[in-house]
């Protein structure tokens, strides 16, 4: 079948107009994100790098530029971009980090803590959220981020220790692979507390043996549940 003209650049335009919508939406993001309080420049232009669409279902793509969770793929969901924005600040990665994300889901915050460190790695209990994720970070180019297909209560043992490890479902404490895996100096963020109810989302210090903990707010996350998911 041929195409004429016209439909190719029809179609480049609408592509064109979504970039552009984007852009405004992002800008809009930023601008939010600045009056909520974030103020590092290196997290705020990451999440300015990432269209949140991207990392939706066609049906939800509509509200990407809403600041709440939103549904994905196996019944999980992407986190509201203003807790993205705070936990990745108060993460403090530098570009020589080596980081560790608990909890793939879209890829959203894998794709911005890509475009803060060059080596991510990313872990998912469902083979549709790795695929899908792996499509999504290849489409922006974002080659820093391998997504692995694992139960991410056991770390990533083969590439620890992480300078940075952050955990995207909650869990009743601190699993002890992630502990033993955290570089010293290094800080681990993880949501803490029973499922369905408030967590608190607590930042973990190594100094040594020593693992200091403090609260740096009530989150609500979807729980950490044990193993690869068997279907999906
Ligand atoms: N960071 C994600 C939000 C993820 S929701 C984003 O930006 O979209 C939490 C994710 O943790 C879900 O996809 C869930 O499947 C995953 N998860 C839960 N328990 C897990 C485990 N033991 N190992 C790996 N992933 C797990």
């Amino acid at each position: 079948m041929s195409e004429d003209g016209d439909d190719i650049g029809e179609r480049m335009n609408a592509g064109a107009r979504q970039a552009e919508a984007d852009r405004e939406a992002n800008a809009a993001l930023i601008l939010s994100l600045r009056s909520q309080g974030i103020r590092s420049h290196k997290v705020l232009s990451a999440i300015e790098r990432v269209p949140r669409r991207l990392f939706l279902s066609a049906a939800l793509q509509r509200h990407a530029a809403m600041d709440s969770a939103l549904p994905i793929e196996c019944g999980q969901t992407i986190s509201q971009p203003s807790l993205v924005a705070m936990m990745t600040e108060a993460l403090d990665v530098q570009s020589a980090h080596r980081v560790l994300e608990v909890g793939t889901g879209s890829g959203y915050q894998a794709a911005i803590l890509g475009h803060l460190s060059g080596e991510v790695h990313s872990l998912e209990r469902y083979r549709t959220l790795v695929d899908l994720a792996r499509e999504r970070l290849a489409t922006l180019k974002i080659g820093s981020v391998e997504v692995h297909h694992c139960d991410g209560l056991e770390g990533l043992a083969e590439k620890a220790p992480f300078d940075r490890i952050v955990v995207t479902a909650a869990g009743p404490d601190i699993p002890r692979p992630l502990a033993d895996q955290l570089a010293d100096g290094g800080k681990l963020i993880l949501p803490l507390g029973p499922k369905g109810t408030v967590q608190q989302l607590v930042m973990v210090e190594r100094r040594g043996a020593v693992l200091e903990r403090r609260v740096l707010a009530d989150v609500r996350f979807v729980p950490l549940v044990e193993g690869v998911a068997t279907r999906l």
